[in-house]
């Protein structure tokens, strides 16, 4: 893997983001008086709020794992950064500029050079589309090519992502969860994006075809220079293939770290338990309770419910990200960098 340490900027980066959901605005009017009489409150009265106060800046080249649970707000992070959702407040930045505020040609560039694959590959394919026409509908939105080249384009595309090349004129139907994987990826390939955002894409495979696809994402990266942003809950995964993980809960960052830092670093007690659930050990860190409903958090620190350190503060004060050197930054009340404590 690359060292990140030597890794530049990356154009793409979030300041100070947050998003609510607003449910109710999308459910019936009898639903949401049935909840409302379930509940004895307004469905969704306060909104989801699925992503909270993120700074996060990519690195050019890297292979960022974005972790956390069922729930914690990765997939939705991973949304953000594509400009599929814009944040309610915060700012999504491209080369500096708000991607809410690019003008048509500056986010038809966005949507080039930013690309993401879903955890479902069948339902982001048009059924009634061919593999040909599935890759080449990109090409002709942005206006790439004549006929001919685009013919060839294709071929090419379907060859690198390991599909035959009689796939061209089957459809999505036809393939193998595997092979419908390998042609999002040809899809997403095909305007040559500088930053590809995986979202789950292994998990809805099976076992035997996940390594395949693991190992084809890792080749394309270094082949194509790509900055990959891989979203999973499968924590031992991504300390084998991430440069960087950042882990979320709650819809808040709890933890950016280099991969060399991994067991150095004075870890979140959060990311202590997932160490310690994953690997099966360490009853001391075994996580207990459920994570936080989004559409009431705790005060505080999101994870003070389950938190075996939390003291006072930690229910009503919000922690923030503190950088405690380059490679590591934890948003924790107990974890203190060595210059911030000398401060106090
Ligand atoms: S801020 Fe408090 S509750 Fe949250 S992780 Fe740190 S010690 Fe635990």
């Amino acid at each position: 893997m690359t060292s990140p340490t030597s890794l530049t900027a990356s154009p793409l980066s979030l300041e100070q983001v947050n998003l609510t959901f607003h449910p109710r605005r999308s459910l019936s009017l009898e639903l949401s008086t049935w909840l409302k009489r379930l509940s004895g409150r307004p469905a969704g009265s306060h909104g989801i709020q699925a992503v909270r106060g993120v700074n996060l800046a990519l690195k050019t080249g890297e292979i960022l794992a974005i972790v956390g649970e069922s729930g914690s707000g990765k997939t939705t992070l991973g949304r953000l950064m594509t400009g599929l959702y814009h944040p309610d407040s915060g700012r999504v930045l491209w080369a500096g500029r708000e991607v809410a505020g690019l003008n048509n040609k500056s986010r038809k560039n966005f949507r080039r050079r930013v690309q993401i694959i879903f955890q479902d590959p069948g339902s982001s394919l048009n059924p009634r589309f061919t593999a040909k026409a599935v890759v080449e509908e990109a090409l002709i939105i942005h206006n790439l090519g004549s006929n001919t080249e685009r013919h060839q384009r294709v071929a090419a595309l379907l060859k690198e992502v390991g599909l035959p090349t009689e796939a061209a004129g089957r459809f999505s139907h036809e393939f193998s969860g595997g092979q419908r994987q390998r042609l999002s990826l040809a899809r997403a390939l095909a305007l040559d994006p500088e930053i590809l955002i995986a979202d789950e894409p292994v998990s809805a495979l099976d076992v035997s075809i996940q390594a395949q696809i693991i190992n084809l994402l890792l080749n394309l990266r270094t082949r194509r220079a790509l900055t990959l942003v891989f979203i999973s809950h499968d924590l031992p995964l991504v300390r084998i293939i991430a440069d960087r993980l950042a882990i979320m809960y709650g819809g808040r960052l709890m933890e950016v770290v280099d991969k060399s830092l991994l067991g150095k670093a004075p870890h979140h007690p959060y990311v202590l338990s997932l160490w310690a659930s994953a690997s099966g050990g360490g009853n001391n860190f075994i996580l207990k309770g459920e994570p936080p409903d989004p559409a009431s958090p705790p005060p505080g620190c999101p994870f003070a419910p389950r938190c075996r350190e939390a003291i006072d503060i930690c229910h009503v004060e919000i922690p923030l990200m503190t950088n405690f050197n380059p490679g590591f930054a934890c948003a924790c009340h107990r974890r203190r960098s060595p210059t911030e404590a000398s401060n106090r």
